[in-house]
């Protein structure tokens, strides 16, 4: 199963993708994630986004383009991947789809996430988020256990 799941934040995308990837037992590829580890270890490519950041320039689509691709060829994307939040735009999309052809493999779905704005408003307003684990909570249809305490970790939450 190859997927990418698009929407916006507080959409629920974070719940969605931890269900797909349970039930299809597939990576959850980030490309937040990825480039945190091509920085972290250094590789060709995440030296290259390093330049682009340093400068505070957005990093290009055929940079982006490139790291997704690279992990797509890893060892646990044999039997598919949820892709989160990429691509962004139609050029991301377009450059995804021939590094794909390439690669022999095509996507088996996209979901895409909508919402209400009022009720994403909502959801966002009554976000709590834990200083130190990240733990969200909704004040509302989702309260920590004891008021402004995250249950994992007992940190302070803020809105
Ligand atoms: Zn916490």
């Amino acid at each position: 199963m190859r997927v990418v799941l698009l929407g916006p934040p507080g959409a629920g995308k974070g719940t969605q993708a931890a269900k797909l990837i349970n039930k299809y037992n597939i990576p959850h590829i980030s490309t937040g994630d990825i480039f945190r580890k091509n920085l972290k270890e250094k590789t060709k490519l995440g030296l290259k986004a390093k330049e682009y950041m340093d400068k505070g320039l957005l990093v290009p689509d055929e940079l982006v383009v490139d790291i997704v691709k690279d992990r797509l060829t890893e060892e646990d994307c044999t039997e598919g991947f949820l892709l989160d939040g990429f691509p962004r735009t139609v050029e991301q999309a377009e450059a995804l789809k021939a590094e794909m052809s390439k690669l022999k493999i095509s996507l088996d779905g996209v979901i895409n996430i909508e919402i209400k704005d009022e009720i994403l408003i909502d959801r966002l307003t009554n976000r709590l988020v834990c200083k130190k684990c990240g733990a969200t909570y909704n004040a509302k249809s989702n309260k920590p256990k004891k008021d402004n305490a995250c249950d994992v970790c007992d940190g302070e939450l803020y809105i």
